[in-house]
């Protein structure tokens, strides 16, 4: 059987590739993509960001998760594996409890100042695109994996199903920060199920409430039932960004996110 662990960096790569190409042909924010010169510098620091994290995970976070997990698994620690379920109802269990999370370590995200600080960066991007999807400070993924260590093995999550929820989420996460020009309809209608991008949008206003709406990762149901969900349907009108760093070019370089959190 396949390791879906194996998949991550495939599918990854697949997404957002087929997301460019989207993009290119037919963007919802024209002005993004006339401009070829800006719109390579943009993805390109974002994805050497990404990069950046893609070799911290591999070196260093995903030994730390899988060890976790060995533990759990050897004291059998977590709600999960105590459960008298089948393995199945087991994984969709897992699945929407994790995600569930997400939806909740993103809220948190936004209330506690020292997280903020690192979380910011991928909102001061003023300009979105699928490369916004892996423009995350690197504190910011080493506090969320310490998070994560402790939540997956209070679940009783195992190594395979954190894997499959990642191999889920990535299409999804690149999916609803893309600049692809849909019809409303059609968003609206997926939107039931999974965050699009005119919902995701929303998330990166300037506008202090709507950054603190619409959190959720994939399935939009969280926003929803704990009362973030925002909607609004000029997009066009939205400014991507924040208020709070009014100079534009002193934190899109690399050098300048990563100095986003003591600035
Ligand atoms: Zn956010
Ligand atoms: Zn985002």
């Amino acid at each position: 059987m396949i390791d879906p662990a194996s998949l991550k960096l495939p599918i990854l790569a697949a997404s957002v590739a087929t997301l460019w190409l989207a993009e290119s042909l037919a963007p919802h924010f024209a002005a993004f993509v006339r401009d070829m010169r800006a719109r390579r510098r943009h993805a390109l620091r974002n994805a050497g960001l990404g990069l950046m994290n893609g070799l911290l995970g591999v070196a260093l976070l995903g030994a730390l998760i899988a060890g976790s997990v060995a533990l759990a698994d050897a004291y059998q620690v977590g709600l999960l594996r105590a459960a008298p379920l089948p393995e199945w109802a087991k994984a969709i269990a897992a699945l929407l409890l994790f995600d569930c999370w997400m939806y909740w370590w993103h809220r948190i995200n936004h209330v506690v100042p020292f997280l903020w600080r690192f979380h910011r960066v991928h909102h001061s991007d003023p300009r979105m695109d699928v490369t916004t999807a892996l423009r995350f400070h690197p504190g910011e993924i080493v506090l969320s994996t310490a998070a994560r260590l402790l939540v997956v093995n209070l679940i009783g999550m195992d190594l395979r199903c954190l894997a499959l929820y990642e191999l889920i989420a990535l299409p999804i996460v690149a999916f609803h920060h893309s600049n692809i020009a849909m019809p409303r309809r059609a968003d609206s209608a997926i939107r039931w199920l999974v965050v699009t991008p005119w919902m995701h949008w929303v998330h990166h206003s300037t506008e202090r409430a709507e950054t603190n709406s619409n959190y959720s990762s994939v399935l939009s149901l969280w926003d929803r039932l704990f009362g973030s969900y925002r909607f609004r349907p000029d997009p066009d009108a939205i400014r991507f960004g924040l208020d709070e760093f009014p100079d534009e070019t002193r934190h899109q370089g690399v050098a300048g996110m990563l100095k986003t959190p003591t600035d």
